[in-house]
């Protein structure tokens, strides 16, 4: 059901990762800005990166992941990219913390996993991304920041992502995101991306600009005051 899944296009030329197996998986009970979840933590071995990336099964992922098996609905899953300052610290940079709060409860309602993926800072690091902080305060935007820095818009890898899923059996999912390229990189990388469901927009006086940047930028569909 998984490696050996025909391929739904062989014109798109999915590049499958290899695959990875599942090393641990541990309940945690999770209460995360006024959520609370009972979470499935899921380490693996064989991982292309080499980093501690974790799949997060949230409400009854069991049962997303047999019915989707059985043909129905695939389960929700959204891959959240670390953030430490918005994730743990609140940063009101960006809107990394109210989109993971909302992730943990739509998914634990619908059923289906969080992918955790160590790439902060779009995958430039904390300390870079730190200094691309600095160089917004000057007038760049965020990806002109990050270019500044010698570095990519936007290194985030998700094929981590495609390998845990595919570990688990999770052949097709309805992807939780914004962000259309996450949809296309996943597709590539051999998941079937059944629906993208849009997530709310967390704006805040001091995220405005980055959010403005993501839609300009990237294509993200968001809901902005004055935009479209
Ligand atoms: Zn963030």
């Amino acid at each position: 059901m998984t490696a050996t899944c025909p391929r739904r296009d062989d014109a798109t030329r999915v590049l499958e990762p290899p695959a990875a197996s599942v090393r641990t998986a541990v309940v945690v009970p999770l209460s995360l800005a006024g959520v609370t979840a009972t979470a499935t933590v899921m380490t693996f071995d064989g991982l292309v990166d080499g980093r501690e990336h974790l799949l997060i099964g949230l409400g009854d992922w069991e049962g997303a992941l047999a019915g989707a098996r059985a043909g129905g609905p695939a389960p929700l899953m959204r891959p959240h990219s670390e953030c430490l300052t918005g994730d743990v610290l609140g940063s009101e940079r960006c809107d990394c913390g109210p989109q993971l709060r909302e992730a943990v409860e739509r998914i634990s309602e619908a059923g289906g996993f969080l992918a955790y993926l160590r790439q902060e800072g779009r995958g430039i690091g904390l300390y870079a991304k730190l200094d691309a902080y600095a160089l917004q305060d000057a007038g760049l935007d965020t990806y002109e920041a990050n270019a500044a820095l010698g570095r990519g818009e936007d290194e985030r890898d998700y094929a981590p992502a495609a390998q845990m899923l595919r570990a688990i059996g999770a052949a097709r999912i309805r992807l939780l995101s914004n962000n259309p390229d996450k949809a296309a990189q996943l597709e590539l990388l051999g998941v079937e991306v059944d629906e993208r469901v849009a997530t709310g927009t967390h704006l805040t006086a001091a995220n405005a600009r980055y959010l403005a940047a993501k839609v300009e930028r990237t294509a993200h569909t968001l809901a902005l005051p004055g935009r479209g």
